[in-house]
């Protein structure tokens, strides 16, 4: 089986699974930016947010919501940060859909790129109407 959190999904790869349920599964991070770093996915194969079907993002949020709350009560993080990428720019390295669920402390190392670029209102709007011809 080529895709790892597939094989894991079939249980012939080993995870630290959290929950399952009909539709997803979530699991312990193997290298975990932080302290109890867990990733859910939909137990079916979609490779990212371009083809993943609503439903099943749908399915994936609920768990995400749930897990998260489980992850402050066992382990009082100060924060939490969920985090998704979709493609190699951005950092996506395991290409079977996963949300991150992140606990943060105060004064943990990790940092997002900080540099924010101040922008006109009339670009937004122009983005903004781009967007939006295609809803
Ligand atoms: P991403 O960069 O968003 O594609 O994240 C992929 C994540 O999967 C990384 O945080 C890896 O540490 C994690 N990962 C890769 N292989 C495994 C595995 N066998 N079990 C658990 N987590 C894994
Ligand atoms: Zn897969």
């Amino acid at each position: 089986m080529s895709c790892i959190f597939c094989a894991i999904v079939a249980g012939k790869a080993p995870a630290a699974v959290v929950w399952e349920d009909e539709e997803t599964l979530a699991f312990m991070d193997i290298n975990p930016v932080s302290q109890g770093h867990v990733l859910v996915v939909p137990k079916e194969h979609y490779r990212n947010l371009y083809d993943i079907d609503p439903e099943s993002a749908a399915a994936v949020m609920r768990t995400t919501v749930r897990v998260a709350r489980a992850v402050r009560e066992a382990l009082r993080p100060d924060g939490m940060n969920l985090f998704q990428s979709s493609e190699r720019a951005a950092f996506q390295s395991v290409f079977h859909f996963h949300v991150h669920i992140i606990p943060r402390w105060f004064g943990d190392e990790l940092r997002l790129p900080p540099q924010v670029q101040r922008t006109d209102f009339s670009v937004l709007q122009e983005i903004a109407a781009r967007i939006r011809e295609r809803l």
